[in-house]
């Protein structure tokens, strides 16, 4: 061995030595050591990185556009967050960027009516079925109206939903307003706001939804203020989120309706199941039947490309990608969400042989 190489193996192994040495060293001015990483923690950051990289690059769907706000949307926005029952989040990929939270939003008035009236009032007024249609389907109206002549919707698809924010407690529209605004702020566990740019171009082009809401009317399904109603349903759906806040929503839903974050009760434990049973049968529209076949696990899309999606017990998660598939869910959103659940065996179908 030369004189030099043997110079530079003695100091390596001492360079070695000093960052092993140094890293272990607590510094005196340094925060409380961190809780060291579980097995659990490396096994859900290993899920969501490894989602993200294998579908970063998929070029499938394309932006809403019928919301012309949404069209300018960008489309490389991909956040993936995961938060336990316990409170811990785990995210992969763009976590600050907001979109507006759409049709993710008509689970949590929903949510709020079952906590005025109960959940037997959404089940009599608007149904928990799916429609098989399209999210802002007007046969599924006629249909449930004069061929199953009763509330055979649900409040995940415009009719029932608009119908469902007709029902929120408040004298004004404000009161009205702010009380779902508050509502939704305690599941994400921070004040949530309008994207006034999306809400006024939604407002403009709405037509289709103000229909919705005049025919929901005519049939009584709203009893007054059907286009109040249509224009708080279009404000709920233009409140701005980000994926860790759609995992926080979720991950209450996951945890009885107690925010891990804040602690707060945000809902009845008792009227969980309620919710949780709505989305698993109706919330990716029509095609809410393939996405519990491939999760088994209650969700909700939004065409602002937002997916959340329940572990009950387990955990929310939440990913935001804004291109969307024929039926308005977010490709990726639904790609990396089923990834992930089947990596994590969190399908609550999914029993091993006894
Ligand atoms: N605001 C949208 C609409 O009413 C919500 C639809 C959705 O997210 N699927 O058309």
């Amino acid at each position: 061995m030369s004189r030099t190489y043997r110079g530079w193996l003695t100091l390596g192994l001492v360079a070695v030595w000093v960052t092993a040495a140094s890293a272990q060293k607590p510094k005196a001015t340094s925060a409380p050591a961190q809780p060291a990483a579980t097995a659990q923690d490396q096994n859900i950051t290993a899920a969501l990185n490894e989602a993200y990289a294998k579908f970063k690059g998929l070029q499938e769907g394309k932006n809403a556009d019928y919301i012309p706000a949404l069209a300018k949307v960008d489309p490389n926005i991909f956040g993936i967050a995961l938060v336990t029952t316990d409170g811990k989040v785990y995210t992969a990929g763009d976590i600050a960027s907001e979109v507006s939270i759409q049709s993710i939003s008509k689970v949590f008035t929903m949510a709020k009516v079952m906590e005025e009236q109960g959940p037997e009032a959404i089940e009599k007024t608007i149904g928990v079925d799916a429609t098989g249609m399209r999210f802002n389907s007007i046969v599924s109206i006629e249909f449930s109206q004069k061929t199953l002549g009763g509330p055979e919707m649900n409040s995940l698809v415009n009719p029932g939903a608009i119908a469902t924010t007709s029902m929120v407690a408040g004298g004004t529209r404000d009161a009205v307003w702010n009380s779902i605004l508050g509502f939704y702020s305690d599941f994400a566990g921070r004040p949530l706001s309008v994207n006034q740019e999306v809400f006024k171009s939604e407002a403009e082009t709405n037509q289709r939804n103000q229909a919705i809401g005049a025919l929901m009317y005519a049939y009584g399904y709203i009893k007054a203020k059907p286009a109040q109603a249509t224009d708080i349903y279009t404000e709920q759906c233009s409140v701005n989120v980000n994926a860790r806040d759609l995992a926080m929503m979720a991950a209450t839903l996951a945890a009885g309706g107690k925010n891990p974050a804040t602690g707060k009760q945000v809902m009845a434990a008792k009227n969980v199941p309620y919710v949780l049973a709505v989305m698993a049968t109706a919330g990716l529209y029509d095609d809410s039947g393939k996405w519990l076949y491939h999760t088994g696990l209650p969700a909700k899309s939004g065409v602002g490309g937002g997916i959340i999606a329940v572990a009950p017990g387990k955990f929310g998660i939440a990913v935001i990608s804004p291109p969307l598939d024929d039926a308005g869910n977010s490709v990726r959103a639904q790609r990396a969400i089923r990834e992930i659940v089947a990596r994590l065996h969190a399908n609550p179908y999914e029993v091993a042989a006894r």
